[in-house]
């Protein structure tokens, strides 16, 4: 029951996916204290001219010439929404990407970060973000 949860660790949160709404989404279980670190984005590496040539939607930046793809069945990070007021952030050391609680999360919250200028550009428009700050 007393579980360390900082900054350094990474906690073993009880999320769930579920119906947002925009289509799937992350959602803590219980509460999670800001600036913990809830999980890990992981993915399969991708080759240099892969990144190039893809502009998949769960591509990641993990260092100046690394990048991984998330869109892995185990990734459960893949579900997290873009917010425009976010309630993580996606950071970490080199080459790998951790999902932090900008702020205390309560029981039942979907988690949401900012995917930031790049993924709008390709994916999105900033006309059309659903958030719920811009919906
Ligand atoms: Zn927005």
């Amino acid at each position: 029951m007393n579980k360390q949860r900082t900054k350094y660790t990474l906690g073993d949160y009880n999320l769930r996916v579920k119906r947002s709404a925009t289509g799937k989404g992350l959602f803590a279980q219980e509460s999670i204290g800001k600036g913990s670190r809830i999980l890990e984005y992981t993915g399969r590496p991708v080759s240099e001219a892969e990144q190039y040539k893809d502009s998949g939607k769960y591509l990641f930046w993990t260092g100046k010439k690394s990048m991984i793809n998330g869109n892995i069945p185990s990734n459960k990070a893949r579900y997290i929404n873009h917010s425009c007021v976010p309630n993580c952030e996606a950071d970490g050391p080199e080459g790998r990407v951790f999902i932090s609680a900008l702020r205390k999360i309560k029981k039942g919250e979907e988690l949401t970060y900012n995917y930031g200028e790049e993924y709008f550009d390709k994916h999105i428009g900033t006309q059309s973000c659903r958030c719920p700050k811009c919906r």
